[in-house]
């Protein structure tokens, strides 16, 4: 709140700030909308904790996650977006301006933009969630060095558990990759790399039952899915990469979601509710990349601009 405790009055706040968020700000920056980003928990969003990304154009050499938020942050806010370390909290979208409540603030904003991402499955067995900080990992960037010299296993087929499982070789003496299936479903340039690295072993038609609980992460209960035949592996770690669930808990019931908790969008990343788009991963079940996360925000903004001026906001 403001200083004489009415909510503070924007164009344009944008709810999130992975690479759609800070697409859109900069966006509606250089439109001098001076948006308002609420950056959530924490500034950028899943790509920050990401290893290296090879496929965002522009970096022939790949760049670091973090140093892509980081120049994706600075640009926005050198056109005058301003970026405040909070959390929405409330959302009520029954008259206009729109009402969004954080931790600390109040605000009425003409366009919202949602760009809350997406957060990590679990594996939801026994013990995952109490291990967590024990050597269960969602994390391979942020807890890999952890694992210098010990084994980790890895759960999952697609292109996180690889990319991920190839990070953790730089640490890691072992990686066992663990699959329902004994198809993968990652990209073949991550698998190829994947399938001759010398560190990685793979464990096909499998799937984890239980953690062991305790101080540590010492092994793990696995099922063959075809057999039924119950072992065990012995790892100092767990990483698991499953997949993602959007982060729209906020919304339920102001927006339309689909069945998966995504938010409903037309090709204009417009929303249910007029003014209110969202894009990146939040809206997005099928790419759900850096850039077309990026390009989605900058067509939300291109859209509330358009909207505020329509409407003479
Ligand atoms: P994903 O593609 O949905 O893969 C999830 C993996 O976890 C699948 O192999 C799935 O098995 C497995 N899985 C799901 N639930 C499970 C459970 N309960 N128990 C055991 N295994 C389970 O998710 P993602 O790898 O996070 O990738 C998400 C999106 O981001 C994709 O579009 C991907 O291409 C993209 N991405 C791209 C890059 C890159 O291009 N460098 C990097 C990371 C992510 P099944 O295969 O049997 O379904």
């Amino acid at each position: 709140m403001t200083e004489e405790n009415t909510p503070r009055r924007v164009k344009m706040l944008i709810i999130g700030s992975g690479p759609a968020g800070l697409a859109a700000a900069l966006y509606a920056a250089r439109a001098n909308l001076n948006p308002i980003v609420l950056t959530g928990m924490d500034l950028g969003g899943q790509v920050s904790k990401t290893h290296a990304v090879e496929n965002y154009p522009g970096f022939p050499e790949g760049i670091s996650g973090e140093g892509l938020v980081k120049s994706f942050h600075e640009q926005a806010v050198r056109f005058g977006t301003e970026i405040i370390y909070d959390i929405a909290t409330e959302v009520d979208f029954s008259e206009q301006p729109y009402r969004v409540k954080t931790y600390s603030d109040e605000f009425l904003a003409d366009t919202l933009i949602v760009t809350t991402g997406a957060a990590a499955v679990t594996l939801d067995i026994p013990n995952e969630v109490e291990m967590i900080g024990r050597g269960v990992s969602y994390c391979a960037t942020c807890d890999g060095h952890f694992f210098k010299d010990m084994d980790v296993v890895v759960v999952g087929g697609g292109d996180s558990a690889l990319e991920e499982a190839l990070y953790l070789t730089h640490h890691a003496s072992k990686v066992t990759i663990v699959h329902r299936r004994d198809e993968l479903r990652a990209g073949s340039i991550l698998k190829k790399r994947a399938e001759e690295h010398p560190k990685i072993d793979f464990v096909w038609d499998t799937v984890l039952t239980e953690v062991n609980a305790g101080e540590k992460v010492a092994s793990v209960k696995t099922a063959h899915v075809k057999t039924g035949a119950e072992s065990a592996i012995q790892t100092d770690g767990l990483f698991i990469f499953i997949g993602h669930t959007p982060n729209t808990e906020l919304f339920e019931g102001k927006l339309t979601l689909d069945d998966r908790g995504y938010i409903v969008v037309d090709g204009l990343m417009q929303t249910n509710v007029k003014g209110v788009y969202a894009a990146g991963e939040v809206a997005d079940p099928h790419f759900r990349q850096v850039i077309t996360s990026a390009g989605m925000g900058a067509g939300a903004a291109i859209q509330a601009i358009r909207y505020i001026e329509e409407k003479g906001l």
